[in-house]
């Protein structure tokens, strides 16, 4: 396996790992070390080139370090992004020299599960190295990150609710896009309260899933973002809301559980405060993932994970707040009150 570093002036470390025998081609992107080592899934995903994974694995690895810094967790901001082959593969022979990739950086890069990647996963990636969390809860591990991502996306919709509705409406209609770890997990929070569900996925045996469910309804994926609804979920991929979408959506509320659902960042973040709709910004909603497998890493108790989990409602409260009182965007504010953790 050839490994080098791209060099980089607003990254930490960037780097890249190729084996083309075994078609493992994979990217490590570090954009913060400064608050600890950097902790962020692995992507295993198609990607139409190298340049477009590279980019994908430096969006997500900048979110990481917001996400780490808001929830006052000790660690920078990293991902991983490992390219799916298009011909055939052996998956546990790419996740190892993805383990022996980890190895390399020597606890500067602490991997976890991510889109396309499971806890199985990890355990075989654990065969090469230490620096790994997120595993099945019988090697060890606290399990399934996408419980508690999915429970903190619930507590985090109630804010936006009460935030962006004086008063309750009777009916509370939520748009899922995407029914995966975490959106399959977030139906049934919102069942739970009695919430009308509207969810698709491009996969129709996740939706066959809930088909029984007396509050859900399925959708189709191209119609999801017009869906008349109170709250739009992006629990898919990113870049979902972007100059030709944003003026389909028929929601009061964005949030949900995709990291970087905003094409442009803040051109986005504006049009959707231009038309009255609240954004709850990824990397502060979605932070129930991270707490999970940093919980891990430091070997904390999961009987302490529901009580830290309490620190996504206080922050999108004290943004939205922090937002109005600055004229600020949604998006806006968090990133500065994510500047002055850093910076402290
Ligand atoms: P997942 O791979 O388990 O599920 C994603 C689901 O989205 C799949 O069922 C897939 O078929 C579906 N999908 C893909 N494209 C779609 C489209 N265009 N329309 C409808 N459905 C589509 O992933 P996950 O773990 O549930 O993560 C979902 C999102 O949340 C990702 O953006 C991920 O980065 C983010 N996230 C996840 C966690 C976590 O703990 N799992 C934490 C933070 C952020």
């Amino acid at each position: 396996m050839e490994i080098h570093r791209i060099p980089s002036t607003d990254f930490a470390e960037i780097w890249e790992a190729k084996d083309a025998s075994q078609n493992f081609h994979a990217y490590i992107a570090l954009h913060s070390l400064k608050r600890g080592p950097a902790i962020g899934g692995l992507r295993f995903w198609q990607y139409p080139n190298a340049a477009a994974a590279l980019e994908d694995a430096q969006q997500l690895a900048r979110t990481m370090t917001y996400k780490a810094a808001l929830a006052r967790l000790p660690h920078g901001g990293g991902k991983a992004v490992m390219i799916q082959p298009n011909t055939e593969y052996d998956r546990n022979t790419l996740m190892k020299l993805f383990g022996q990739f980890v190895l390399y950086l020597q606890g500067r890069y602490i991997t976890a599960k991510d889109v396309g990647t499971h806890a199985q996963d990890m355990q075989v990636i654990r065969q090469e190295t230490h620096w790994v969390t997120g595993l099945p809860q019988t090697s060890g591990g606290l399990g399934d990150p996408s419980q508690p991502t999915a429970l903190g996306v619930a507590l985090g919709i109630e804010v936006c609710l009460d935030h962006a509705f004086p008063t309750r409406p009777k009916k509370i209609r939520v748009a899922v896009q995407g029914l995966g770890g975490v959106g399959g997990q977030l139906v049934g929070h919102l069942e739970k309260k009695g919430y009308e569900i509207w969810a698709t996925d491009i996969s129709p045996l996740q939706i066959l899933a809930f088909s029984q469910n007396p509050h859900f309804h399925s959708v189709l994926p191209e119609a999801i973002l017009s869906t008349p609804c109170e709250v739009f979920a992006p629990c898919a991929l990113g870049q979902v809301l972007n100059t030709k979408t944003i003026p389909l959506l028929q929601s009061k509320i964005i949030a949900g559980s995709a990291n970087n659902p905003l094409k442009k960042e803040q051109r986005e973040a504006n049009a959707l405060q231009q038309r009255g709709i609240l954004y709850a910004p990824d990397f502060v909603i979605n932070t129930g993932g991270l707490i999970h497998v940093a919980a891990e890493w430091a070997k904390s108790e999961k009987s302490s994970l529901e009580n830290a989990l309490e620190i996504i409602p206080q922050n999108l409260k004290e943004i939205f707040d922090l937002a109005e009182a600055e004229h600020l965007n949604p998006l806006q504010a968090a990133l500065q009150r994510g500047e002055k953790l850093l910076r402290a």
